[in-house]
């Protein structure tokens, strides 16, 4: 289990020292030494960074909410590197797999929770995820 409370908790402090514009006053390198200092301590309290750096604020602060990579170039809160494996595993998990709802009938994967667009109620249940198609999930990725 993981503590996505305390995660969503210190994510919207993050938010909120972002707002009052602490970490403008820090510059770059204090803040994303601090944030990673606070991710190490709420890691020991079994919160999930992916969750603390969630909203945006990954790619604000320049780390990356797969591998805390803190540096470069970012996109959608994603480094470089894994926004590449990223796209590899939508590409190999996704694009030809068939729609779990409809195996039978061979329809393709459309969207990011294995269905394809025939399914009504889908937005209903699903959260906004599934109304991406995969194809703007890796226009996204790729930025194109
Ligand atoms: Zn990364």
């Amino acid at each position: 289990m993981s503590n996505h409370a305390g995660s969503y908790m210190l994510n919207d402090i993050l938010q909120m020292l972002e707002r009052e514009q602490v970490f403008a006053l820090l510059g770059r390198e204090k803040t994303q030494r601090l944030v990673l200092d606070i991710i190490k301590r709420a890691q020991d309290n079994d919160c999930n960074y992916g969750e603390i750096l969630d909203n945006g604020v990954a790619e604000r602060l320049g780390i990356c909410r797969y591998c805390l990579n803190a540096g470069q170039s970012f996109q959608y809160g994603l480094c470089d590197e894994c926004r590449k494996k990223e796209i590899d595993w939508w590409r190999k998990h996704c694009l030809d797999s068939l729609c779990r709802w409809h195996p039978r009938a061979g329809a393709k994967v459309r969207t990011a929770v294995n269905n394809c667009t025939d399914l009504p109620a889908l937005k209903a249940v699903e959260s906004h995820a599934a109304e991406w198609s995969l194809q703007d999930i890796l226009r996204r990725l790729t930025g194109r």
